[in-house]
């Protein structure tokens, strides 16, 4: 079984090949940090970490890089809207953000660097583009120079005119050519700025993420992330700033999400329509939001409404329940007799199922009806009188290494219920009736790991909670 993924670059889905095997170096452009984060930006967030998750489970050791920007003009005019510096606007957003993908079950990147932590690297990189040509000077600002490299446009798959064509008239006498963007942005009188050979300024949007690829992964990665949006110009200048410097490709796969509507709506600020995920996690479990979010194909658009919140719900409350009475059941079922191997067969036909959705482009809603399917097995299990404990342990393992991919179950802490310790309490009496001191022993652990203490008493066992 290959892994294949939809590639921007060459509109194919193409079967994955790393540059190093067993290994991934991965990017996924992250936020900039005026404000807190909407459910649209989930999107990117919880679906790049799936991925992630999913090379995981296929044992490949993955560097996923995701970054900060921390300065920029939303970021000045914000920090000055609010009366605090740019560094302080800066702890305070992405404090929150780190936060929120937290409660997300989103797992830390290797490394979030901060362009702040990187003006040296990305001036060192501008001073590289000047040098070759692709860049040029303006009045204390530096632009690239887009018509000396002849592939831009070829991720958003258009030429230079067309994109002459569609650019807006800006007055700027600065540039040479409208749809030249820029590296390097002289500081206003008051603003923040770092010294440079160009005089006294900040980076342009673009250029932080080609150092910071280049810095942190190395000159080629093999997957590029971030949502549709970013495919141009963000990504298409990444790549014309870093294939102009280094002569290689910047990455070998780049992946773009679909954007994710409002009741059909695009979520917009005019249309005051946003939804931040701090608030949302007040209303729903995040892990509702995060089976929503995989419920849809990621390059579909998604659409974000009560009813459809409801059906995830719904539909992720039946794998839940399956998940706890499965625990339940173990807590009183005994043996590890043989397992029919029938059964054996047909959990591991959901396992493979699994696997062959996702290696399909990440294919996650034809990946759920594999847990679904494992699910319809338990129950039809669990539904006999006798239950044997090793059948149990394997369906929880499956359903559990979905879960290591997906990050749906719910995180709380299983609990025993105060009837299945007084069942454990009678059964392990009868154990020790019958002088079974294994099976007496096995419970008297699984009590204590549960932080449950027995106390004998003249008037019986007793029992308290840790
Ligand atoms: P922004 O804060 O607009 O720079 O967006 C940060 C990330 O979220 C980028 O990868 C965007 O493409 C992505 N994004 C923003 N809005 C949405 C949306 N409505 N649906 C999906 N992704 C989004
Ligand atoms: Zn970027």
């Amino acid at each position: 079984m290959t892994l294949r993924m939809y590639n921007t670059l060459t509109r194919k889905k193409e079967e994955f090949v790393p540059l190093e095997p067993g290994k991934v170096k991965m990017y996924v452009c992250g936020p900039t940090v005026y404000n807190y984060i909407h459910i649209g930006n989930g999107r990117p967030v919880i679906f790049f970490d799936v991925v992630r998750r999913f090379l995981e489970s296929q044992n490949y050791e993955v560097t996923y890089i995701t970054n900060f920007t921390d300065v920029d003009d939303k970021m000045i005019r914000k920090a000055e809207e609010m009366a605090v510096t740019v560094p302080e606007l800066a702890e305070t957003f992405i404090a929150a953000f780190l936060e929120d993908i937290q409660t997300l079950g989103v797992h830390d990147a290797t490394m979030n660097p901060r362009v702040t932590e990187n003006i040296q690297e990305i001036i060192d990189f501008i001073a590289a583009l000047v040098d070759k040509d692709f860049a040029y000077e303006a009045r204390g600002d530096v632009y690239y120079r887009t018509t000396k490299f002849a592939e831009y446009g070829k991720l958003s798959h258009q030429n230079l005119e067309e994109l002459q064509y569609g650019i807006r008239i800006e007055v700027d006498d600065r540039k040479e050519n409208p749809q030249d963007f820029v590296l390097w942005k002289a500081a206003k009188p008051g603003e923040i700025y770092w010294d440079s050979p160009w005089g006294q300024g900040r980076p342009g949007w673009h250029i932080e993420c080609s150092a910071m690829v280049r810095k942190y992964l190395g000159e080629t990665i093999d997957i590029h992330g971030g949502g549709q949006d970013l495919t141009f110009p963000h990504h298409e200048c990444e790549i014309a700033q870093t294939e102009a410097v280094t002569g290689h490709p910047m990455a070998n796969y780049w992946l773009h999400n679909a954007f994710l509507n409002i009741d059909n709506e695009k979520m917009s600020k005019s249309l005051g329509n946003g939804i931040l995920i701090r608030d949302l996690v007040k209303q729903i479990k995040p892990e509702v939001f995060r089976f929503f979010m995989l419920s849809a194909h990621y390059r579909n658009p998604l659409n974000f409404s009560d009813e459809s919140l409801k059906q995830a719900a719904n539909a992720l409350e039946r794998i839940q329940n399956a998940h706890d009475n499965l625990k339940h059941r173990l807590v009183t079922a005994s043996g590890t007799g043989e397992i029919e191997a029938a059964l054996t067969e047909r959990i591991a036909a959901t396992a493979s199922q699994f696997v062959e959705k996702m290696n399909d482009d990440f294919n996650t809603p034809d990946a759920i009806t594999a847990v679904f399917d494992l699910v319809a097995e338990a129950n039809l299990y669990l539904q006999q009188e006798r239950v044997n404990a090793a059948a149990l342990h394997m369906f929880l393992d499956q359903l559990q290494a979905f879960d290591q991919t997906l990050g749906i179950l719910s995180k709380q802490a299983d609990e025993l219920l105060d009837e299945e310790i007084e069942q454990l309490i009678v059964d392990r009496t009868e154990a020790r009736k019958s002088k079974n001191w294994a099976r007496a022993d096995e419970i008297r652990d699984l009590l204590t790991e549960k932080g449950i203490f027995l106390e004998d008493t003249p008037q019986g066992i007793r029992w308290r909670r840790k």
